[in-house]
């Protein structure tokens, strides 16, 4: 062998533990009742044990150490602890190793040792020497999901799992024990095998799961039911149409159930309060049918976007309403549905985030503070450009926020009128225009000045006031926008 050779030879020795592994074969354990040998009983081996005592194996742990998370999970799921150091005669009788001290010679003993007797390892931080890893997990019982990245990045396969968390409802499990609740009836009704996973595809992203999620468990068997029948009698099934509220602008402040609806839906019916960035992210497939709101210039009646949402969802569509904010604030959804239940339609009402805890957020003005506001009131200005009257008297009150939605056009009379009912010319009050997106400008001012500042910026909309002491808090707490 020449020099180089052996060189290399000995460089590769010291490498070969760091080489890429093999990929690793996912295979789920019966561990219940198993003896798992658990050499160290620290930190890390903290973490082995809770996987292994939850997956019911008997632990049986030797360390001269033992931290108290272990000895809980021995106390609570049984086992066995031995306070002394490894010796080999703890491998009797166990099929399943798991070394993690922070000792690697020990570590490397042990594999040594279960090695020759053919027992299975996992020795911590040696993924070269392991047999078997634990892989992060969610879990969704009956369904569990394993990821692993054959020991290259624990920091990466937990990104990866709370990114499967963030994305599978909490509730998924129920929909699988539902399928199983079913499986044999669909069996029976349902004879072609391609009958039975057209119907089993409906159910996982169709009404049937929207419905398990919603908790809403006796709703689900019934539209189940249906659409067994449905597919035994090759009919249309009919389609859901989901309320969602997209929040004030900014796509981040979408609810994780908002984004599920907007990926879920085959039509969007949206309006003028959604931004692009955020109607992007539903499906690129969609029908997108614009159904616009301005106060004074409705593109389409709300008696018409009502039964739109009606007629789609009868030809089995699965329908996306997307209001700015939330839906149920100043948003008028609770028409909206109103005749989707009169046609007993599923729906759902998803929350979105409403402009007055958005635009208070991104303006660094709180809506309530223990000092100076008890209470915060949502109110319409709309109402304000018209003949009829807000509750002047009530709007004065110490002590309290009051944010007016819809209320630029109608500002100059709010200001008239409340300076009349009694508010100083001092009362503080902010202007915030586009809140949340990168183009959000905020006026703050008082009742005396608000509207030289306000026509001076050139203010258009949509925009939201908020008026109240909270506001001077914005010069502390401002954290988003530039001051204009
Ligand atoms: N359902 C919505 C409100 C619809 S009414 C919600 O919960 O937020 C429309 C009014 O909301 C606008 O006239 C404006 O006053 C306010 N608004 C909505 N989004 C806004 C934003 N990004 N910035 C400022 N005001 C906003």
């Amino acid at each position: 062998m020449s020099l180089f050779q052996r060189l290399f030879a000995s460089i590769w020795a010291v490498l070969k533990p760091f080489s890429i592994a093999m990929d690793l074969t996912p295979i789920f354990a019966r561990l219940e009742g198993q003896p798992v040998l658990l050499v160290g009983a620290g930190l890390v081996a903290k973490r082995k044990a809770a996987a292994l005592a939850r997956g019911g194996a008997k632990l049986i742990v030797v360390a001269p150490e033992v931290c108290e998370e272990v000895e809980a999970l021995v106390d609570n799921y049984g086992g066995e602890i031995h306070r002394c150091f490894y010796a080999e005669q703890f491998l009797d009788g166990v099929r399943w190793v798991v070394a993690a001290t922070d000792d690697a010679a020990i570590n490397l003993l042990v594999y040594q040792h279960a090695a020759a007797r053919g027992l299975l390892a996992n020795i911590v931080d040696r993924p070269d020497l392991s047999d078997f890893t634990l892989p992060s997990v969610v879990h969704r019982s009956p369904l569990v999901i394993a990821i692993g990245s054959g020991g290259a990045s624990p920091v990466l396969t937990r990104l990866i799992r709370s990114r499967i968390e963030s994305a599978i409802p909490a509730s998924f499990g129920q929909l699988a024990q539902l399928m199983a609740k079913f499986r044999e009836r669909v069996k029976l009704r349902l004879d072609s095998l391609d009958a039975r996973r057209r119907l089993w595809q409906n159910v996982v992203d169709g009404p049937v799961a929207e419905a398990v999620f919603s908790s809403n468990p006796q709703l689900a068997e019934r539209l189940l039911l249906e659409n067994i029948e449905a597919v035994a009698n090759q009919t249309a099934m009919q389609g859901e149409v989901f309320l969602v509220g997209a929040g004030p602008g900014d796509p981040d402040l979408l609810t994780i159930k908002a984004l599920r609806c907007m990926q879920l839906a085959d039509v969007v019916l949206y309006d003028n309060l959604v931004s692009d960035a955020i109607l992007e992210m539903t499906r690129a497939d969609a029908e997108r049918i614009y159904v616009g709101k301005r106060a004074s210039n409705h593109a389409m009646p709300q008696e018409q976007i009502n039964q739109r949402l009606v007629d789609l969802a009868k030809q089995g569509k699965r329908v996306l309403r997307l209001k700015g904010g939330d839906p149920f604030i100043f948003g008028r959804g609770g028409e909206e549905i109103d005749l989707l239940a009169q046609h007993s339609i599923p729906f759902q009402v998803v929350p979105g985030i409403t402009a007055a805890s958005g635009c208070g957020a991104y303006a660094g003005i709180p809506l309530t503070h223990r000092d100076c506001a008890q209470s915060v009131r949502f109110i319409t200005g709309h109402l304000a450009r018209e003949d009829s009257e807000l509750p002047w008297h009530e709007l004065v009150q110490p002590q309290q926020t009051v944010v007016f939605y819809m209320g630029l056009l109608g500002l100059p009379k709010i200001v008239e009128q409340l300076l009349l009912h009694g508010l100083p010319q001092h009362h503080p009050i902010a202007l915030v225009e586009k809140g949340t997106t990168p183009e959000q400008r905020v006026v703050c001012g008082t009742l005396a000045d608000i509207l030289a500042k306000v026509s001076a910026a050139g203010v258009v909309g949509p925009t939201l006031t908020i008026m109240g002491d909270v506001v001077d808090l914005r010069k502390k707490l401002q954290w988003f926008d530039v001051e204009s």
